[in-house]
């Protein structure tokens, strides 16, 4: 008795709303009760933390896909093209050496973006989604490492798989507001007002490499660096790919396998 009281004190309140929720649920009074709304805002307390990586070629959409899954799940997103863009901005040391290589559709050295990372990745919470690094062997061993040694090892890799023809025209009609690394699309999710970013007003700003010449030399570059990672990331068995035309498409799929896998899917 003393035990189960105790047990009930040091729960949080979240924690007794989550697990007395799941009756209402199977019993179909979600509606009744809101709960989707309500758990849409809560990180995922009880389930396994997610720690996802985003695999995908340039233009598939992995920064679109990175925002809806942010915004549906409240985790971290660590991007390493929007933290290099933001160096750049700052004229940083890091910076500096990132507009050159960036303009020129080359990568950035593995020890720069291996330090990077690392460092934004102590001061994150437990749920945390990378876009855009590891782009290469190397950089996902050493992640890999790095991750085991404080036991938080990456459990899902979501590779975007969108055909090419479709890619160059997204990437000639995005844009990206710098300091938040929110992308816009001309076509299918245009800004409010033309040039400037929904949220906080300010100017958005077009790609320097986001230009059909230096398109290619990435495109080049992922296939001979990144693709080897969906290989690796088989052997390791978490990875999944999803595919489809349009972020619209590969969104619900990509959900769909969150909620299953991390044990929300319970409470929608
Ligand atoms: P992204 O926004 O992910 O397309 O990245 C833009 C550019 O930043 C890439 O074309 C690379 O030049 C550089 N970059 C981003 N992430 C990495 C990485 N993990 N390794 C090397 N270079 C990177």
């Amino acid at each position: 008795m003393y035990f189960l009281k105790n047990y009930v004190l040091t729960k949080q309140p979240s924690y007794w709303f989550n697990h007395i929720q799941i009756p209402y649920t199977m019993m179909g009074l979600r509606k009744l009760f809101h709960t989707s709304n309500v758990l849409n805002s809560l990180p995922i307390r009880d389930g396994l933390p997610m720690r996802l990586l985003l695999l995908g070629s340039p233009g598939s959409g992995k920064g679109t896909q990175s925002s809806r899954i942010q915004r549906k799940f409240n985790i971290s997103v660590i991007s390493s093209g929007d933290l290099l863009r933001q160096n750049i901005a700052r004229g940083t040391k890091i910076g500096k050496i990132a507009v050159k290589e960036i303009e020129r559709g080359a990568y950035i050295s593995d020890d720069i973006m291996i330090e990077l990372i690392t460092k934004e990745l102590q001061n994150k919470q437990q749920n945390w989604l990378l876009d855009g690094f590891p782009r290469t062997i190397n950089q996902a061993v050493v992640l890999d490492d790095r991750l085991a040694m404080t036991n938080r090892s990456l459990n899902l890799v979501i590779n975007l798989h969108v055909p090419e023809d479709v890619i160059l025209q997204r990437i000639m009609d995005r844009w990206v507001h710098v300091p938040s690394g929110r992308v816009y699309n001309l076509s299918y999710n245009p800004p409010k007002i033309s040039g400037i970013d929904d949220i906080t007003g300010e100017k958005l700003t077009k790609r320097s490499d986001d230009n059909p010449e230096t398109f290619k030399i990435r495109l080049q570059k992922h296939r001979s660096l990144t693709e080897p990672l969906l290989e690796y990331y088989t052997k390791s068995n978490i990875l999944i790919t999803c595919y489809g035309r349009t972020s619209d498409e590969i969104y619900p799929q990509i959900e769909r396998e969150l909620l299953k896998r991390f044990g929300v899917g319970n409470f929608y």
